[in-house]
């Protein structure tokens, strides 16, 4: 059994201010982040229980704890690589990741309309998602809590957490003024990294 660690995040606890107060982050990353690696192990500690005695009878349960801690590890780590300090963004213009976006989108606004607007209207807890699929093409998704709809096989490539968790010190209810915000510190040289790993 793997057993799921926390990474260090990339960059300082108020690398992300003023978009996103240190208090946030560390909450996020010390405590939420955390929990969702620890509830990940705890769910894979009951399955080899089960696995050892035969005994499937919690499985539903159990598997739903693995998809819902594991889905949202996963989705913290990109979620930290995904922003980085706001004097160091910048905007793609050209290169292989623009032009799929120029194809698919029309432009970096109108993929920022269209990803924004999915985020916002996410109900309750859950995630904007841009993802590449494997048909071929760059796609926004959402995922309510971390692991409904998600298409098997769909490789984010820039995660926008809109969980309440996320934002609520410095931004309260008001998630579209935290979504509003979060392009300033969006690090795009990581996207385009990924896009090419990827793709
Ligand atoms: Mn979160």
């Amino acid at each position: 059994m793997i057993e799921y660690t926390l990474p260090k995040l990339p960059y300082a606890y108020d690398a992300l201010e003023p978009v996103i107060d240190k208090e946030t982050v560390t909450l996020h990353h010390d405590k939420h982040h955390l929990g969702y690696v620890n509830g990940f192990n705890a769910a894979m500690k009951k399955m080899a229980e089960a696995r050892e005695k035969g005994d499937y009878a919690q499985i539903k349960a159990i598997d739903k704890d693995l998809a819902f801690h594991g889905s949202g590890a996963v989705l913290h780590i990109l979620y930290w690589d995904n922003l980085g300090p706001k004097s160091k963004v910048k905007e793609p213009t050209s290169g292989p990741f623009f032009d799929q976006v120029k194809a698919d989108f029309g432009s970096l606004e109108k993929l920022k309309a269209e990803l924004g607007a999915a985020t916002k209207a996410v109900e309750g807890s859950g995630w904007g998602v841009l993802a590449w699929d494997p048909a071929g093409q760059l796609i926004v998704l959402t995922a309510e809590n971390h692991q409904k709809l998600v298409i098997w096989g769909a490789k984010p490539l820039l995660v926008i957490d809109a969980w309440e968790h996320a934002y609520y010190l410095k931004y309260q209810n008001n998630r579209g003024a935290y979504v509003d915000a979060i392009w300033q510190i969006v690090n795009w040289a990581a996207v385009e990294e990924r896009f090419k790993v990827v793709k």
